[in-house]
């Protein structure tokens, strides 16, 4: 598509080094075989310790994550801002701990973060995962509604006290907070927190994000019902607007478990479901949006109500993301147009990321033409620099 086709602008930041690691890193990802064994084994590896986190660095790591601490991040946060104008969210991506100081300690690194936006234009956004702050089983049984122990409402309040502290101060720096969405099964609770606070701190404006994961196909339902409550008591909306990563894992465990499947039926009722989302967002006021997208169709959708509706581009109050290392033709070609754009940066341990970058290698693998798309833009980019 014509505004996303200049590879000179996407890969401006990228050496030719860099370049042709991007093009071997697509090619391995590419097979099916390669992923999962590659998987298994780098599985293996650390679990006994095997010296193999330099290699997983000089790969996967460094093409998708911005380093293993915030610091090791700025540099390349700062050239992306001021080389391309395109902004990050600095990503906290370790994850599956389950253990209180672990939660704390996450806690710790968001109100952190939360200060680092605060000084530099280039972190607009600050962003937590639900299970960074409490454990996964918890906000399942929450959300099934099951009676929780003494204790376990003790955890529930420190869960929602962690919710409190990020929210209030992303709210007196002036910090917009963004709240990912997980597995359908936990989900209840956590958008249940996120309304909470939605309610208590976006009274003026959107500071808190949830996330709506629209390959379920309850979500438009629960946006009109928000939009409702919200109209009712007076608070703004604020969401991230995402496909949704658990596909896989939703069905499987619907079909074990016996109950329908909450994802849409296909990909097209998925991809009709996102854009009805993002459409109804753009026409209703005191609403946010943040696009999370790599697809092309949506990302000009938007561009479009955009350009139809009384916000400047660069409003702050519609925003493009995409992942780094991910559909920088996207990313980058609209940020020199001047809309709002940023970047999901992860960093963290390499052994604590892996969960993150499996996703984003099985992802890469399982979505039709998505990898041959990012091969084709490096194979195009490549071809352009030799012609110079
Ligand atoms: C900035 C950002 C933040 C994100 N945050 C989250 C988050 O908080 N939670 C989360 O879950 N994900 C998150 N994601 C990942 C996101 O949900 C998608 O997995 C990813 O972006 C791919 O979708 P896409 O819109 O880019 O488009 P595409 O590549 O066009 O779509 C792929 C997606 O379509 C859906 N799909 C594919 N095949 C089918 C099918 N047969 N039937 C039904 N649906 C299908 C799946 O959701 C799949 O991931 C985020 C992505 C970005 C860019």
């Amino acid at each position: 598509m014509k505004l996303f086709e200049n590879t000179e602008v996407a890969f401006k930041l990228k050496s030719d080094t860099e370049l042709e690691r991007a093009y071997f890193l697509f090619k391995m990802i590419q097979s099916e075989p390669m992923v999962r064994i590659g998987t298994a084994m780098t599985n293996f590896a650390l679990k006994v310790h095997l010296p193999v986190e330099g290699l997983i660095r000089a790969t996967v790591f460094d093409h998708f994550c911005g380093g293993v601490t915030e610091e090791d991040s700025i540099p390349m946060i700062e050239r992306m801002y001021k080389e391309g104008g395109v902004s990050s969210v600095l990503d906290y991506s370790v994850e599956g701990k389950e253990e209180e100081e672990s939660f704390d300690g996450a806690m710790e690194k968001i109100l952190k973060i939360v200060e680092f936006s605060e000084e530099k234009k280039s972190i607009p956004f600050a962003v937590f995962k639900p299970t960074g702050f409490g454990r996964f089983d918890l906000y399942a049984k929450v959300s099934a509604k099951e009676e929780l122990t003494e204790d376990e409402k003790a955890e529930w309040e420190r869960v929602r006290a962690r919710y409190d502290k990020v929210c209030s101060t992303a709210k007196s720096k002036n910090v917009p907070i963004l709240i990912d969405a997980e597995e359908s099964w936990m989900q209840l609770s956590a958008d249940d927190l996120a309304e909470e606070m939605m309610q208590k701190y976006n009274t003026e404006k959107a500071i808190v994000f949830n996330t709506l994961q629209m390959y379920r196909h309850d979500r438009m339902a629960y946006l009109k019902e928000l939009h409702q409550r919200a109209d009712e008591k007076g608070f703004h909306i604020g969401m991230k607007v995402v496909r949704g990563a658990y596909m896989e894992k939703e069905r499987e465990r619907a079909k074990e478990k016996g109950y329908e499947s909450p994802i849409c039926v296909n990909k097209q009722a998925t991809d009709d479901n996102y854009n009805t989302a993002i459409t109804y967002m753009m026409q209703h006021d005191n609403m946010a949006l943040f696009a999370g997208t790599h697809n092309e169709e949506s990302a000009l959708l938007l561009v479009d109500l955009l350009e139809k509706s009384k916000l400047q581009k660069e409003d702050k109050i519609v925003w493009f993301g995409q992942l780094l290392g991910m559909s920088d033709h996207i990313s980058f070609n609209l940020a020199k147009e001047g809309y709002d754009v940023a970047k999901y940066v992860p960093f963290g341990p390499v052994r604590d990321v892996m969960p993150y970058l499996i996703r984003r290698a099985e992802e890469n693998t399982s979505i039709e033409g998505q990898t041959s798309r990012e091969l084709n833009l490096l194979k195009t980019e490549k071809q352009r620099r030799k012609g110079k």
